[in-house]
């Protein structure tokens, strides 16, 4: 669908003047590491009025170019640890050799005020956000093919060719577990996937609920 309307406008509409009344919805974004989640999410939060995105703790170093506090909060592994002791996390797993969290009271705090918070997790933590928050919504970035990932990873050069393997590994397996999400967005053209995902956004908004927490 293509209104021609920008989408920040069309968010207003489609959310409606009362949206923020209720409990925001929770989203959850997955797709194979080099997918190009980042930059996708990246366009979709500047566009989407009324959506917020959560930080992640990892235990993962930071690449050049990532800020505390904006791509992750980064701690070693004893505060990850101790951080899961205090059931801080609403989710968390290891990816590639790292720990990666989901700041519970956060979250819990923005959907309340009635905001779309956007979660992007790998598969093993939609997993766990699917069990116990039945109503999230889950939404696979898929790449165009495997090797355009493979390229994708490769020409960030952010990783060892080792992890990039590792990587590459675990994007065959979360590939073959589309089945648990809701929708699927390929990550073609970068703005076609950026509208898809708005109006998937905008399109939960008006979906009736029969049990809001
Ligand atoms: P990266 O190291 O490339 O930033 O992230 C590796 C993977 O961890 C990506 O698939 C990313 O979506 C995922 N990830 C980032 N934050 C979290 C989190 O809080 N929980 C889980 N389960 N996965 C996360």
């Amino acid at each position: 669908m293509n209104t021609g309307e920008p989408l920040t406008k069309l968010g207003h509409k489609a959310g409606g003047p009362n949206h923020r009344l209720k409990m925001g919805n929770l989203i959850v974004l997955t797709g194979p590491s080099g997918v190009g989640k980042g930059t996708l999410v990246d366009l979709v939060m500047s566009r989407v009025v009324g959506l917020v995105r959560s930080v992640s703790v990892t235990t993962r170093l930071p690449r050049p170019g990532e800020v505390e506090g904006q791509s992750y909060f980064f701690r070693d592994r004893a505060t990850f640890d101790a951080m899961v002791e205090r059931n801080e996390f609403m989710e968390w797993a290891e990816f590639a050799g790292n720990c990666y969290g989901t700041p519970k009271s956060w979250v819990n705090a923005q959907l309340k005020a009635g905001h779309d918070v956007l979660l992007e997790l790998e598969v093993q933590g939609a997993r766990q956000i699917h069990s116990q928050s039945p109503a999230a919504i889950l939404i696979f970035i898929s790449p165009p093919n495997f090797n355009e990932l493979e390229e994708r990873l490769r020409a960030r050069a952010t990783e060892t060719a080792e992890i990039i393997l590792v990587r590459l590994q675990k994007a065959k397996q979360e590939l073959q577990e589309k089945n648990v999400f809701q929708y699927e967005v390929v990550n073609d053209k970068l703005e076609d996937a950026a509208n898809n995902l708005a109006h998937i956004v905008y399109a939960e908004r008006l979906r009736i609920r029969t049990s809001e927490g």
